[in-house]
């Protein structure tokens, strides 16, 4: 018989993913243009030309083998020199190239520390809502995932969190700005999870670690996004270039550990064991020495934020409740009635594709995201009135 855990997973595709492939099916019957696929945080916006310009750069000036053939498992050494001064120069905080890992993307990055960091029965604790892939990506990894209240209005709260964590704890794992909310988290907020991580780890050999899942970092309107290492020295980032250089398809990121993290050392052989236990042969090496040349660029915000003003404005006047995001490209709506999927069905019999919040940690809400081309939102927004004329 084959693996039993991988085949229902296998065929139990996430509510995105089904909400995708089905919009692929209707979009063949009723045309494309009719269909409001808001399912995927797919970017809708160009990576920045200079991705384009440094890609056929090296296209033109560097030997084929530098560009297809493999780098060494943790990437190359320039590539990660130039994250560790990046990270130094932008953020202020201490980092060495050799506690830098090039990854594909944040789910590799994920994938990767956490079976770096978990011993079976291992407990991470994320505030919700939250992606809904780190229930897969944390269980496989043998740990089991502690779901943690947020605010009413999403923010992070220590208190809240504090119950959650206990003598299981082996990290808190944290999404700045958030998918699916769009809340940024302030410093103060980040303050004082560190102050309740260090209370929490007094006395015990190895720290609980503080994880930063920070696909969105540069994808904000306006708010700044704290830096974790610089508030909590037992840290680990983990980041990707998805959506910040909309570079989804080319699987791009990196890990980058806290030389101030118990065991720092140590754990960075954890990770590179973890990337050769996954198979993780290196991240593609074209894409390392582009991002190299464009760290802290991002697509064209402004886009994102028109889409943002319009379809928030546009929902708040129907009667749709919610807050306004900070960052990333989602907009989280109560849904209207308390049965969620029911609304997700009548919202697509208007041809309106929204995600249930279920699997992101939360009853109640649906996720929208915006990160379609503009004209999208616009040709929607009666679906959305219809919609919502139905609850009156
Ligand atoms: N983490 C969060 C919060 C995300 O929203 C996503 C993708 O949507 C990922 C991780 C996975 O990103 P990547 O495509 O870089 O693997």
């Amino acid at each position: 018989m084959y693996n039993e855990k991988m085949i229902k997973l296998g065929k139990e595709r996430s509510d995105i993913r089904e909400l995708f492939e089905y919009a692929v099916e209707r979009k063949k019957i009723v045309g494309s243009e009719n269909v409001f696929d808001f399912s995927l945080g797919n970017p809708g916006v160009p990576a920045p030309p200079s991705v384009a310009a440094e890609t056929e750069r090296l296209l033109r000036e560097m030997p084929a083998e530098a560009l297809h053939g493999y780098s060494s498992a943790p990437g190359i050494y320039e590539v990660r020199a130039a994250v560790a001064d990046y990270i130094r120069s932008q953020f202020g905080a201490p980092m060495d190239p050799a506690l830098v890992y090039m990854t594909c993307g944040a789910s590799a990055s994920l994938t990767i520390v956490l079976n770096a960091v978990l011993n079976a029965g291992d407990e991470v604790v994320v505030p919700a809502p939250f992606f809904p892939e780190y229930r897969v990506f944390i269980e496989q990894a043998g740990g089991k995932l502690v779901i943690a209240p947020t605010d009413e209005n999403f923010r992070l709260d220590a208190t809240l969190l504090a119950p959650y964590i206990n003598a299981r704890t082996r990290a808190v794992l944290i999404n700045s700005p958030n998918n699916p909310s769009g809340v940024v988290y302030t410093e103060g907020e980040i303050a004082a999870l560190s102050q309740l991580l260090r209370e929490k780890s007094a006395g015990r050999e190895t720290p609980i670690l503080l994880l930063a899942d920070e696909p969105y970092r540069e994808l904000t309107y306006g708010a700044k996004v704290p830096y974790v290492m610089r508030h909590y020295e037992h840290s680990l980032v983990l980041y990707s270039f998805s959506k910040s250089l909309s570079l989804a398809g080319e699987r791009i990121g990196y890990i980058a550990v806290s030389p101030k993290c118990h065991g720092a050392r140590e754990l960075f052989s954890a990770v590179c064991g973890a990337g050769r236990a996954l198979g993780y042969v290196c991240a593609p090496v074209l894409f390392q020495r582009v991002v190299a040349k464009c760290l802290g660029q991002s697509s064209d915000v402004e886009r994102y934020r028109q889409n943002r003003d319009l379809l928030y404005g546009a929902l708040t006047e129907y009667g749709y409740r919610c807050t306004v995001p900070e960052g990333a490209f989602y907009l989280f709506v109560r849904s209207p009635e308390p049965d969620t999927r029911a609304f997700c069905r009548r919202a697509r019999e208007h041809e309106l594709l929204l995600v249930p919040s279920d699997s992101f940690g939360v009853r109640g809400y649906v996720r929208i995201s915006y990160c379609v081309p503009h004209s999208v939102i616009e040709r929607s927004l009666p679906a959305f009135k219809a919609l919502m004329e139905e609850y009156r």
